[in-house]
């Protein structure tokens, strides 16, 4: 890809940083291209700061870096969006996003949940965690546990009491989760299937 640095005459382009996993947007910067050069080198995303003057590696004194995942080019080659996994909160307030918490969507915090997973699964003993446990069950045994879930839901559902609805509802999605992954699948595999139905 050959980005335009020549569009603006300071030879800046805006990167706009996303979290990979989440899709929320974190925070905006400039690169130049020895900035855009450094973060493909060391995998870490590094700005020109036009406050600073200098090249500027996110993270430097704070330690919350911004680890490269990939970068994307815009329609006409002029701003970039900078997919990472953050180590740490990305703003210097100590929040997540410039732009405050609010700006992350439902589906972003169901792929932090399915990360987690993913480390319990990996990372976990069965006696350290109730999700590696269920992993070590195995695939029927998961699968049990989200038909008794889909069970309560239904029994509340029936019933006026909206906090057990709502409680026994994440329960379900929770071990749904789960299973998907038993099966080697993510919510998002499920969202396509009902793209193309759509
Ligand atoms: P850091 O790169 O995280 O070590 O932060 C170094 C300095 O850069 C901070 O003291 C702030 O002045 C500035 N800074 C850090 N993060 C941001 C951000 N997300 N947006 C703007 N300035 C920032
Ligand atoms: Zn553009
Ligand atoms: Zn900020
Ligand atoms: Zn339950």
């Amino acid at each position: 890809m050959t980005i335009n640095f020549d569009k603006n005459k300071d030879g800046l382009v805006p990167a706009i940083i996303q979290d990979v996993e989440t899709k929320t947007v974190l925070m905006l910067g400039y690169m130049n291209d020895e900035a855009y050069k450094k973060t493909l080198k060391t995998g870490l995303v590094t700005f020109y700061s036009r406050t600073k003057q200098r090249l500027w590696t996110k993270g430097e004194e704070s330690g919350n870096v911004l680890q490269l995942e990939n970068i994307k080019i815009d329609c006409d080659n002029d701003t970039l969006l900078v997919q990472v996994k953050p180590s740490g909160p990305t703003c210097h307030t100590g929040s997540d996003t410039c732009w405050n918490e609010e700006n992350t969507s439902s589906f972003g915090f169901i792929s932090k949940l399915e990360a987690t997973i993913t480390d319990r699964k990996e990372n976990f003993k069965s006696n350290e965690s109730y999700v590696a446990s269920l992993f070590e069950k195995g695939i029927n045994k998961i699968a049990q546990k989200v038909g008794e879930e889909a069970v309560e839901v239904v029994i509340e559902a029936k019933d006026n009491n909206d906090a057990l609805f709502l409680s026994e509802s994440a329960d379900l999605l929770f071990h749904y989760l789960i299973l998907l992954q038993a099966k080697g699948f993510s919510l998002s595999d499920v969202v396509k299937e009902l793209k193309k139905r759509h």
